[in-house]
């Protein structure tokens, strides 16, 4: 079974510190090849609880968007744990040059661990076993922040965009994605503060038009707003499948 699974869907810190939401990243399985994405606080107890099992040493690809601690705090434990402990070298590990130069926040010898690592780029583009993986442009945040597209056989493509302040560029650099993963922090806009806003994650999703787009990393209006009464309404609007993530959620693809 090809599916994404959110092993949290907290955004912003004091839905994160607060645990209000779960913070551990999503899980992608897709064509056997699986990849976990921006391991926050819990993304190991996350991982091991889940049911059915996700086994952490069959993860092929680690994605660390950028180095904030709600994307990257468990990050070198869960390549402890992709490795068997260190004794079994493999996978890859995605980051921005940021995460692993001066201080490092994924440590040099979990690092090593790992068979390769590859320096995120705008436009870099690598293959996984049967996951071709993408990076579309590089986002406007605090710390150095990139999102992907993946394409896989028979799978509808899939883009996620994480932290980011809006920017028209974005739309032309996810066009044609089937899917979309937007991390929503706000319920409006707070210019300056470089997170999406509904109104701009509406804009973003009826540019790209994706078949389905799921709204995730959710800060403190958004919860506040209960935006999971509010999809169905906002897919009528846009004429576009939109959900908003729960923690836990097994979206099958
Ligand atoms: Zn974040
Ligand atoms: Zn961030």
């Amino acid at each position: 079974m090809n599916f994404i699974k959110f092993l949290g869907t907290a955004g912003a810190r004091f839905v994160m510190i607060r645990q209000l939401r779960a913070s551990g990243g999503i899980w992608f399985e897709i064509n056997d090849t699986r990849m976990l994405v921006d391991p926050g606080p819990g993304s190991l107890v996350k991982a091991n609880k889940a049911r059915p099992a996700l086994k952490l040493s069959d993860l092929d690809i680690v994605f660390v968007s950028h180095k904030h601690i709600d994307h990257v705090n468990d990050v070198n434990v869960i390549i402890e744990a992709m490795t068997d402990g260190g004794f079994k070298k493999k996978g890859m590990l995605l980051c921005p040059a940021e995460a692993i130069e001066n201080p490092p926040v994924i440590f040099p010898y979990a690092a090593r661990f790992v068979e390769k690592v590859e320096i995120l780029k705008e436009n870099f583009q690598c293959s996984v076993k049967n996951l071709k993986l993408k990076v579309p442009l590089k986002l406007r945040h605090l710390a150095e922040t990139y999102g992907f597209i993946v394409e896989a056989d028979s799978v509808p493509s899939i883009g996620y965009i994480p932290d980011t302040e809006f920017f028209p560029e974005i739309i032309d650099a996810y066009a044609g994605t089937k899917i979309i993963i937007v991390n929503v922090v706000f319920s409006q806009p707070r210019p300056g503060i470089m997170h999406l806003s509904l109104p701009e994650a509406l804009e973003i999703i009826s540019g790209i038009k994706p078949e389905k787009a799921i709204l995730t990393h959710f800060g403190m209006t958004m919860l506040k707003e209960r935006i999971w009464e509010k999809t169905k309404d906002l897919s009528e609007k846009l004429s576009v499948d939109i959900i908003a993530a729960s923690d836990g959620l097994t979206f099958e693809i």
